[in-house]
């Protein structure tokens, strides 16, 4: 698959530093708690709304949308795919946390316009098992964000479908653009 297992921080990046990726991570997250303070906040997002995106690194949903510290649910993964554990996120924020809203952001350029289902057969041709989940490749991310949508809209177990809206955002400009649902 060509897939890189290197850990280490790549040369040059941000200065001298020693280690691996996570131990970057960590150290940035103790100059993170020195200046924290605690906001007093319980785990209900203020703005009641939920945000299933794609885990793209070039989207970054708190600045894109104005979103500060305890606002939102954000549920994130491969193409901001609704799958069964999507849906498992979102009644879970739904039901026992109080959300109410839910916006679906895929993007432009995602890495899943690359691949197709082909993937999952040669996943088993490599390494003799065929994965349970579908990769959810897509060709059209329009068409993507609506079939998202219609997942949301129909789910037996959510109890807020009203308010549902979905959109790709553009890498390239930082835009939102909606996608009709029709
Ligand atoms: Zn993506």
């Amino acid at each position: 698959m060509g897939m890189t297992t290197s850990a280490s921080v790549p040369a040059g990046h941000e200065g001298a530093i020693v280690g691996t990726v996570t131990d970057r991570l960590v150290e940035a997250n103790q100059h993170y708690a020195a200046a924290f303070t605690d906001p007093g906040m319980d785990a209900r997002p203020v703005l009641r709304v939920a945000v299933v995106a794609c885990m793209d690194a070039r989207l970054d949903l708190h600045a894109a949308l104005g979103l500060e510290l305890g606002d939102c649910h954000t549920i994130r993964n491969a193409g901001g795919v609704v799958t069964d554990d999507v849906i498992r996120s979102l009644t879970v924020s739904q039901r026992a946390l109080g959300t109410r809203s839910v916006v679906l952001i895929h993007h432009t350029g995602c890495g899943l316009e690359s691949l197709t289902e082909e993937f999952r057969h040669e996943l088993e041709m490599e390494v003799g098992q065929r994965p349970p989940w579908a990769v959810e490749a897509f060709r059209d991310v329009d068409q993507d964000v609506r079939q998202s949508m219609q997942r949301v809209r129909t789910s037996p177990f959510l109890l807020h479908t009203d308010d549902v809206r979905g959109f790709v955002f553009d890498v390239k400009t930082g835009l939102l653009r909606e996608i009709d649902p029709a």
